[in-house]
């Protein structure tokens, strides 16, 4: 039996390996050609203030439009373009589109929705991300508070000194910082304590068995008072019932998103549902 099992995966090392390795060029080489020709779409997910339900932002979410019938989650193709290096381009593609929409929506419709918009490390690497941020913001003419950057967590603890930095500066321009995916990583307190953001966002795979699993429900009224004492503003993500809003409520979670609140949508489907 265990043998069986090494020899297929030697099998699966030898051609896997190097047809793994010739899809990912392949998805590099059309994913470039995608950014030039503006193949990605964005779609928008509501945020909503638990104790009123308001819908107070949105978080933008890639996709891309491989074809006219294929749309491919961020998932299948973002680590590929951090890979490559081609993610500041296409960060910056994000940035732009999500300021423009934000802008288009306070214009149209007088609702201020404050967006929430995912960047990479290697974005924040990128010397240019700070005049590339403050060009974008001025070009659109989008208001800096209204602006938010969502930074995972698990990719925070290198570089703490150079992030601090960049964030710093983004925090300066008016522009707030959250911690995505917070839980999964491992931020120790006097690190998250140091660094300037302002909201923690608990991951979904916390809120999924809230209602079950004690050890989630502890997780996240840990997260909760810590985000708390250290004056941030806390957000669960991935939502999907009204018994884990809840028991959210209850815990004293300032914000949630989640398929109960609507799902990622495009931007018309977005203004339909919430501003008309
Ligand atoms: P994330 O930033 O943590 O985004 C939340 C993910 O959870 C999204 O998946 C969203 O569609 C999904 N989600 C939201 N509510 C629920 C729910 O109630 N139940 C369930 N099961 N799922 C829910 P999506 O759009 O596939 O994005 C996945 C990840 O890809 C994001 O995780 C983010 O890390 C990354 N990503 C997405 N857009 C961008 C982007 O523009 N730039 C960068 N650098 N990364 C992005
Ligand atoms: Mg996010
Ligand atoms: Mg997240
Ligand atoms: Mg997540």
């Amino acid at each position: 039996q265990a043998k069986r099992v090494s020899r297929s995966s030697f099998q699966f090392f030898d051609d896997g390996l190097e047809r793994a390795l010739q899809r990912r060029l392949q998805t590099i080489r059309e994913l470039r050609y995608s950014v030039e020709r503006q193949c990605l779409k964005l779609f928008y997910q509501p945020q909503v203030t638990l104790a009123s339900g308001e819908v107070f932002g949105v978080e933008a979410l890639v996709r891309w439009q491989r074809s006219a019938q294929e749309l491919v989650p961020p998932l299948s193709f973002i680590p590929a373009a951090e890979d490559s290096g081609l993610i500041v381009a296409m960060g910056e593609w994000i940035l732009r589109e999500a300021c423009r929409q934000q802008q288009l929506w306070t214009r149209q419709t007088g609702r201020r929705l404050r967006m929430a918009v995912n960047v990479s490390m290697r974005q924040l690497k990128d010397p240019d991300f700070v005049p590339m941020l403050r060009g974008v913001l001025q070009e659109t003419s989008v208001d800096p508070s209204m602006l938010e950057l969502e930074v995972t967590e698990s990719l925070m603890m290198e570089d703490t000194l150079g992030l601090s930095r960049v964030l710093q500066q983004v925090r300066e321009m008016g522009t707030g910082v959250a911690i995505d995916d917070f839980g999964t990583g491992y931020s120790s307190l006097s690190h998250l304590q140091r660094l300037p953001i302002d909201r923690l966002k608990i991951d979904r795979a916390f809120i999924t068995g809230l209602t079950e699993r004690a050890e989630d429900q502890v997780i996240a009224a840990l997260v909760i008072n810590m985000g708390h004492l250290l004056h941030l503003r806390v957000i669960a993500e991935g939502v999907e019932t009204p018994a884990q809003r809840e028991q959210l409520l209850q815990m004293g979670c300032d914000d949630a998103q989640g398929y109960l609140f609507g799902r990622p949508m495009p931007a018309e489907d977005l203004a339909a549902k919430l501003l008309l």
